[in-house]
């Protein structure tokens, strides 16, 4: 890399490069700290006319690129796998237009989506998604993976809210697909192809995205059930419910063991190793609680449900707090599949019985069958030992539950391995087929995904 550093600092200006070992240690590791890559050089375009020449210029001289946002990827998915140079958006931050008429936002990719949140707020909108990552995540990191999150069981996924994008490709051309009429029946939807592609396509600069209004009301309800059944027959119930937010499902027993981690949080239960939690958020123009409580009394006489805003963000912190904890605990091996919700206890016990030593705990967002597994080990070496068994166990379970290996946090390097059996041959093929047009020299994102 060292060799075409003058031409970097051409195209990009010196300020716009990282070279020093310790700028750049965060951003060759992954935020779990399981890939660590050795790029010497990170450049921090801020147009896209930018983004265009630097792609342009590792095209004719074969530099492998990783795009990254706010690395926050649970699939190691941005970072480099040899010395890649690293492509961060962190400064196409400018949010550019908010249509009151239609409630589209129109931003650079660089936007994190706390921020997006505070500037729709003025006007009483928000994004349609949400997840824990939102502080460091940013929009054009969120639809490179299609993210999901705590409201899909509401809004539906990440893709469905996407108008328009402008994605710069690995030849340096800029594609213009921004868009910001909510129909447009002109044929193959070329900008499907770049959510959910993981910087494997193209380079995401700007996006327009459908705004959701901001509930005038929000109501959360934390319930304890006897069993993982229990959480089921609510599932059905609360399915029936025109404002459902939120269905997120806890184990007691995991709860109990982030007690220590969460020293100010106020418990609205005292959680019990053998019980089973759920929080449902009911959302709307008005909210008639009585009907809620009623109904959802029928499954538990254990229900507390906020009084006020920090009673409310004080629930949801506990949900929220699960997966750092989890790493607090020991070292974790983390799968996020799409399975049918009513197998989630039974997957976990058939992937990794309970017995003395390592344990599994799972949680997440029962409501859309998105299940968070998880096995935490005491030491690194007993994780590693077991990683490859139980990962085999894992896809071939998930397989034959007709589930998915990626609900919602991508392929990466974590999953690269499992791709062909997860979508078969053929259709494996044409991804890579695709990916040939679009980059036949491999430079973008080499060694992941695909
Ligand atoms: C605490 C926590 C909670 C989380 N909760 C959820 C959750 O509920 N749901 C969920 O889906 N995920 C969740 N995640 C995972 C992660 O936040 C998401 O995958 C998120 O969408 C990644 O956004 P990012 O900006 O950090 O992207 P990065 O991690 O930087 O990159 C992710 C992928 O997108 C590519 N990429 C990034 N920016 C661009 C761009 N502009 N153009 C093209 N490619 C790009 C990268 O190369 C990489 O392949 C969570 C992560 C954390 C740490």
């Amino acid at each position: 890399m060292k060799k075409y550093l003058n031409s970097f600092k051409q195209i990009v200006g010196a300020q716009n490069m990282i070279t020093d070992p310790f700028d750049l240690k965060p951003l060759n590791q992954d935020w779990q700290r399981f890939y660590q890559g050795k790029s010497e050089l990170a450049v921090t375009p801020t147009s896209s006319k930018m983004v265009s020449e630097i792609l342009q210029f590792c095209n004719q001289n074969n530099i492998k690129v990783v795009p990254q946002g706010g690395n926050t990827s649970f699939v190691g998915g941005a970072t480099p796998v040899q010395d890649e140079l690293i492509l961060s958006l962190r400064k196409m931050n400018n949010i550019l237009e908010f249509d009151t008429t239609t409630s589209i936002v129109t931003a650079e990719s660089g936007v994190i989506l706390q921020s997006m949140n505070d500037y729709l707020q003025t006007y009483r909108y928000q994004m349609p998604w949400d997840l824990g990552a939102r502080g460091s995540c940013q929009l054009g990191g969120n639809i490179a993976t299609n993210a999901g999150g705590l409201n899909v069981v509401r809004n539906g996924p990440l893709r469905n809210y996407i108008l328009g994008l402008e994605v710069v490709l690995p030849n340096g051309k800029i594609l213009d697909l921004l868009n910001k009429n909510r129909k447009d029946n002109t044929g193959t939807d070329l900008k499907q192809l770049f959510i959910g592609s993981e910087g494997t396509l193209g380079i995401i600069t700007k996006a327009n995205v459908l705004c959701a209004p901001i509930p005038e009301q929000r109501q959360v309800f934390f319930l304890e059930l006897k069993g993982f059944d229990e959480a089921i027959q609510l599932l059905r119930s609360a399915k029936q419910f025109e404002q459902l937010g939120a269905f997120e499902f806890m184990e007691g027993r995991i709860l109990q063991r982030c007690l220590p981690f969460n020293p100010q949080l106020k418990a609205p239960f005292e959680f019990k190793a053998d019980k089973y939690y759920v929080l449902i958020e009911i959302c709307g123009q008005q909210i008639e609680l009585e009907y809620y409580f009623e109904r959802l009394l029928k499954h538990t006489e254990q229900i507390v449900f906020n009084q006020n805003e920090s009673e409310l963000q004080a629930m949801w912190r506990w949900r929220e707090s699960v997966p750092e904890n989890l790493h607090k605990m020991g070292h974790v091996l983390t799968y996020d599949l799409s399975i049918p919700p009513d197998k989630f206890e039974w997957f976990a016990e058939e992937i990794y019985p309970e017995r003395k030593g390592p344990y599994n705990a799972f949680y997440g967002h029962l409501g859309d069958g998105n299940i968070h597994y998880n096995i935490i080990f005491e030491s690194v070496e007993e994780m590693h030992k077991e990683q490859e068994r139980v990962e085999d166990k894992i896809i071939k379970l998930t397989k034959s539950l007709n589930g998915s290996i990626s609900a919602e946090h991508g392929v990466g390097q974590l999953k690269r391995h499992y791709m062909e059996i997860q979508k078969g041959k053929e259709t494996f093929g044409y991804m890579q087929e695709l990916k040939r047009v679009f980059d036949p020299n491999n430079i973008l994102n080499p060694e992941k995904l695909l």
